[in-house]
């Protein structure tokens, strides 16, 4: 830390001795140490946040990303935009990492938490500007994260998985600015009815496996084409043209077994010297799959699902019993297939019961945008199910379907926590104020860290303000005096450039978004800040670089390389 006020420029590595200079790192190594480290950290982390800032909220805009091969992605969601950016600098893939965490952790608030990440980092540089320590700023920020928390939980209101409304509302407000209004609302509610179905443990506090919810996408038709199966829907066809296409009250096999003759193991070889031999071969071979295929029959089953392959011949016999089967199923499918079915999966034909089937009202090949999907429906309680997302184009059907994962995991997130705040940057507003109040109580130096911590989390309904196109600074005043009248749900009115209260206007969210966010800005601006000394070694590594001589290697090929 000595050198933290020098602001020592690309200094490589060495001590000075009695005026001899002792080189301690490989000659080419890059470093930079102190201020200047810092103020290139938080430059690289705040161009990130900068890139996503302007696609928050409803009236956020849409970035087109186009990459090396040219394939083009529009999309509002900040994890993908990262993700597609392919971000080089160290400090900045940081903010990368707090978009995935935050996508990991909660699904949604990925803008909001990489811009709070981004202002953190912009806030703390005036400070140190204003030769402010930054183990004070990094004390203070600790502090005010970790009174955040506690702040932004006694701000939040229960919500009940029974509250149907409610929940709508949390869906909406997660799909805002990833999909037109007129759909939003058929989305909402497919995306409610689906987290319902799943959510498991009714009285007790409901969990929600993400993976029980299968969100497809097909592109054609229009977005409000897309449903909610109470089943699955699996990207296969049935796999022999005799099958039915269509079985009602199905019972269903899953089984993770080929209906095949095993090949001959260790490359055992048969030596077949006649044609009564080999007819003899098929025969037995024949004969062994329609042994497979009775018992299959003998369970009952009208459908099959397998997760290996099923024999030519096993396919005739089937189709000859009127079975529906599909070959090749993806394990995540069998799965879910599984629990929506409640059937089990059997590794062996011979262990096929009635009690493993899975039920199903319907099970049908649908020729969906000109290709076959099956459809598992109308399963009585099914705890697993897929939703399939429609629209006109690719990037309709792309940008729908990270809607349905926002919306999806949104409602996920608040039914488990039981908790929900005020969108809008209400829940800011409400938390910056708060934080001044605590910071006045700290006194000191890192009073100022606190009131920086404070007027960052502001940059979110700053954001929002500025989105509407009218004079952010009125809205923010505005807000400010609705708070301080105790309106704690007042936030910024994006449709209408205003401010209103977001419980009205149905803009809620939950809590873990605010939370998640706060912890995983705070913790990388943290962990950004505490950097002060930045040692890059140098890529390839020149003659008597840090490169070990590689055994045998001609090191003359070296230069052509780069
Ligand atoms: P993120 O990736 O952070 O979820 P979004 O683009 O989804 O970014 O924007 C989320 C922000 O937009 C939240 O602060 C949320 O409260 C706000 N928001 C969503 N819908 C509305 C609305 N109808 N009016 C005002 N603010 C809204
Ligand atoms: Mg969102």
């Amino acid at each position: 830390m000595h050198s933290f006020k020098k602001g020592v420029k690309n200094m490589v590595g060495f001590a000075q001795m009695g005026g001899q200079p002792i080189f301690i790192l490989p000659e080419g190594t890059l470093r930079s140490s102190g201020k200047d480290a810092q103020s290139r950290n938080i430059a690289a982390a705040k161009a990130v946040a900068e890139s996503i800032r302007t696609t928050l909220g409803p009236k956020g805009m849409d970035k087109m990303l186009v990459d090396t091969i040219g394939d083009v992605t529009i999309t509002n969601d900040g994890a993908t935009i990262l993700r597609e950016m392919e971000i080089e600098h160290p400090a900045a893939k940081m903010l990368v990492e707090v978009a995935k965490t935050q996508e990991d952790e909660v699904g949604d608030g990925t803008t909001t938490a990489v811009v709070l990440a981004g202002e953190l980092l912009k806030k703390a540089e005036s400070l140190i500007e204003q030769d402010i320590h930054p183990s004070v700023i990094l004390r203070g920020y600790r502090d005010a994260r970790k009174k955040s928390l506690e702040v932004l939980g006694g701000l939040s209101e229960d919500i009940s998985i029974t509250d149907e409304d409610t929940l709508k509302k949390i869906a909406m407000t997660a799909m805002t600015g990833k999909s037109g209004e007129t759909a939003r609302d058929n989305l909402a509610a497919i995306a409610v009815a689906a987290v319902k179905m799943v959510a498991e443990g009714g009285n007790g506090r409901p969990a929600i496996n993400r993976d029980d919810i299968k969100i497809e996408k097909k592109q054609g038709g229009s977005m409000d084409d897309s449903e909610l199966i109470k089943g699955i829907v699996i990207d296969k066809e049935v796999v022999h043209a005799n099958m039915p296409k269509r079985v009602k009250e199905a019972k269903i096999a899953l089984l993770d077994c080929a209906l095949e003759v095993k090949e001959t193991e260790n490359n055992a070889e048969i030596r077949i010297t006649s044609p009564d031999q080999l007819q003899a071969f098929l025969d037995q071979e024949s004969k062994m799959l329609k042994e497979m295929v009775r018992k299959a029959v003998a369970s009952g089953c009208n459908v099959v699902f397998c997760q290996k392959g099923i024999d030519d011949l096993a396919q005739h016999y089937l189709a000859k019993e009127k079975i529906l089967a599909a070959r090749r199923v993806k394990k995540s499918d069998m799965e879910v297939l599984a629990k929506a079915t409640g059937a089990n999966v059997v590794s062996n034909v011979d262990e096929l019961r009635s009690e493993d089937l899975g039920r199903a009202g319907l099970v049908e090949e649908q020729k969906i945008a000109g290709e076959e999907m099956i459809f598992v429906r109308d399963c009585k309680d099914p705890k697993a199910v897929s939703i399939l997302i429609r629209g006109g184009t690719e990037h309709v059907v792309d940008e729908a379907k990270r809607a349905m994962d926002d919306a999806v995991l949104g409602l996920a997130a608040a039914i488990e926590d039981g908790k929900i705040v005020p969108g809008g940057g209400a829940v800011e507003i409400e938390l910056a104020r708060r934080l001044r109040e605590y910071a006045e109580t700290v006194g000191g130096r890192e009073q100022l860290a606190i009131n920086a911590f404070a007027e960052a989390v502001e940059i979110i309904p700053r954001t929002l303000a500025e989105s509407t196109g009218k004079d952010p600074i009125d809205i923010l005043v505005n807000l400010r005096t609705q708070h301080e009248k105790d309106n704690k749900s007042y936030g910024v009115d994006v449709i209408n450039g205003s401010v209103a209260d977001m419980k009205r206007l149905g803009v809620v969210e939950p809590l873990r978004i605010k939370t998640q966010a706060i912890k995983s800005a705070g913790e990388a601006a943290e962990l950004i800040l505490r950097i002060d000394d930045v040692i890059t070694a140098k890529s390839g590594g020149g003659p008597g670089g840090g490169m070990p001589k590689m055994p045998g290697g001609d090191m003359g090929d070296m230069g052509d390389m780069e």
